[in-house]
């Protein structure tokens, strides 16, 4: 058994780790089973809050483990690969891979103004529909919403692309207010924050409902103005001398 998980298990006596790895064997088994998402084992938050990784990595929790090799793309559905991970790290965290799952979530940030920023888009878009809805044990919210599984496709340079727009891994709608698009990855439950809470469904049986209009759009529009403005160079370039 690995170093992290005897650490992990000296963790606080509220913290039922037989109940934990059950938990997390049984979901990250549904996910990829009944929901067809791809699911990705990031490093755990040991007894203490601090990463499994050993490092002071400024991601706690959610970074990729090395268990996979490439990141977000060593995420899988298969209950094999699933099971293998869960025997070397049973006590790992868990993610879900949005591009390929055909998923895209607005992932609220209330530490950075993501509550005023998403009062702010609602009050211009109108409520988001109901769909469903992960407590972070931080405070925050993902919202989960599907796209069509056409709409996606790996291109030349490994990046995830909607078919009529630039590359679009996500972006941001405000502060504190991203879109976790193709090529990224969200923390699902039961995993555990750096805070010591669970992340958690807000409601088990919600399902995803279609993204609605304007957050493609949003998508879009925030991975033109994120990933495709000039660099400084570019426009001298443009500019010429
Ligand atoms: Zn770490």
């Amino acid at each position: 058994m690995s170093k992290s998980f005897q650490s992990i298990h000296r963790g606080p006596s509220d913290f039922d780790m037989g109940e934990y790895i059950g938990s997390l064997r049984c979901e990250a088994l549904r996910l990829a089973a009944v929901e067809r998402y791809f699911v990705l084992p990031v490093y755990g938050i040991l007894g203490d809050g601090n990463c499994a990784c050993g490092r002071a990595c400024g991601a706690a929790g959610k970074h990729p483990h090395g268990l996979v090799r490439h990141g977000v793309r060593g995420a899988s559905r298969e209950a094999q690969a699933i099971r293998w991970w869960l025997k070397r790290e049973p006590a790992i965290n868990l993610a879900v891979a949005t591009g390929p799952s055909s998923v895209v979530v607005l992932d609220v940030d209330p530490r950075n103004g993501g509550s005023e920023a998403l009062s702010d888009l609602v009050s211009h878009v109108g409520p988001l529909p109901d769909t469903r809805t992960t407590l972070t044990g931080g405070g925050g919210q993902h919202y989960w919403f599907t796209v069509e599984p056409i709409a996606w496709r790996w291109d030349d340079s490994d990046s995830y692309r909607l078919e009529d727009s630039p590359e679009v891994p996500g972006g941001k709608m405000g502060p504190g207010l991203d879109i976790q698009a193709a090529g990224r990855y969200v923390v699902v439950p039961p995993s555990r924050h750096a805070s010591g809470s669970h992340y958690r469904w807000l409601d088990p049986a919600a399902p995803a409902v279609p993204a609605p209009e304007w957050l493609l759009t949003g998508l879009r529009h925030a991975a033109r103005s994120t990933f495709r403005r000039p660099s400084n160079e570019e426009r001298l370039c443009i500019r010429g001398p």
